[in-house]
């Protein structure tokens, strides 16, 4: 007799711009998920890339019906639905999540799913791609930082001018406010990244003021807090137990709403002095979903070269990379729970 077991992985969804860190939140989850926090040697970061055991990577720039001369022609954006195909994405997705492998164990015998996070511009604009999804994540990066960011990657790296970097980030931006930026709303977590507070008038977009907005009422979803959930803190931690120099650290931390979500959020402004130290920090949030005292900083430090390790933008990917690990446990020991549902085809 021949039985099925199907594979069903867990989906992830992950939105930003391109340039705004999504490989570098990749790298931060899959070393949560104990895999290569690397790429594999040879293999392209951009595409389809097996990046762990566990993790596979989709990225949708591979949904672009038209190519660059299609689009020059048509005079779209890359940023536009026009020219992307949403029917082929979800397709394809629905049939990753439904299990593409008919396998002749015996049926009690079931296998974790994988994770397969769909990263891009557009992983929540098509409802039915977004009703496949888990769990999904946007990094909102505010137009000054993702300028700073792009500063530094185009212009130090790249060779390209002020103004070019300039001219590009304004003409992409039109699309981005129509078909990009909307998709936040629909996010059980979204990193906003914005110019710090603590220094009036800043405007070099190095120390940054980060904000983990987390919807409430997400099914195996619990949002972290600090000190006394549902409360509205505001907490300066430098002093005897934390090291800061100028502009210092300002934790903030409570209820508000999200287009019409009710939402918790925590936000981080400045930057850690020593790394180490975090651990201080760590020990006052709750609901981390750690597996032991000092994950979080353990993590951090282990990624310390990563960009945005000292600051909240390291911090909040590192906790999002930890809720999704507990999400994906707790979908496993669900469907372990219920084996014949599992293995029915
Ligand atoms: P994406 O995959 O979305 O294109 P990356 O993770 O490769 O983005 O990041 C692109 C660049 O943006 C990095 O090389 C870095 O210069 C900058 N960057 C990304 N995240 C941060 C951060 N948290 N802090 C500072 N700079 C960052």
């Amino acid at each position: 007799q021949v039985s099925c077991s199907v594979e069903k992985p867990v989906i992830i969804g992950l939105a930003a711009d391109s340039g705004c860190g999504k490989s570098t939140f990749m790298r931060r989850l899959t070393s949560v998920f104990g895999g290569a926090a690397e790429p594999p040697k040879g293999g392209n970061p951009d595409s389809n890339t097996l990046i762990s055991d566990t993790t596979t990577v989709i990225c949708l720039d591979d949904y672009h019906s038209l190519d660059r001369n299609g689009r020059k022609e048509k005079g779209v954006t890359a940023l536009d639905p026009r020219a992307n195909n949403f029917d082929l994405m979800y397709e394809q997705v629905k049939a990753i999540k439904e299990g593409l492998t008919s396998l002749l164990d015996p049926p009690e015998v079931i296998r974790p799913p994988k994770i397969f996070v769909i990263e891009g511009l557009h992983p929540m604009f098509d409802e039915r791609v977004r009703d496949l999804l888990d769990f999904s994540i946007y990094l909102d990066i505010s137009d000054d930082v993702k300028f700073a960011w792009k500063i530094q990657r185009d212009m130090a790296e790249r060779g390209h001018s002020l103004e070019s970097i300039k001219a590009s980030i304004e003409a992409r931006k039109p699309d981005f406010d129509a078909f990009i930026d909307p998709q936040k709303q629909y996010a059980d977590a979204v990193i906003e990244v914005l110019p710090t507070q603590l220094i009036p008038d800043d405007n070099e977009g190095k120390v940054l003021r980060v904000k983990l907005i987390m919807k409430e009422g997400v099914k195996n979803f619990n949002p972290v807090y600090l000190f006394d959930e549902g409360s509205s803190i505001t907490w300066v931690p430098c002093g005897r137990k934390l090291t800061c120099s100028y502009p210092g650290i300002k934790f903030a931390y409570g209820p508000d709403t999200y287009y019409g979500h009710e939402v918790s959020v925590l936000e981080m402004d400045g930057q850690f002095d020593r790394l180490d130290e975090l651990i201080y920090v760590e020990s006052h949030l709750s609901n981390l979903s750690t597996k032991f005292y000092g994950e979080v900083t353990q993590q951090m430090l282990k990624h310390a070269d990563f960009p945005g390790s000292n600051n909240g933008t390291g911090l909040f990917q590192t906790i999002i990379g930890l809720k999704i690990r507990d999400l994906y446990e707790q979908i496993v020991a669900e469907r372990a729970g219920a084996p014949a549902e599992a293995a029915k085809v």
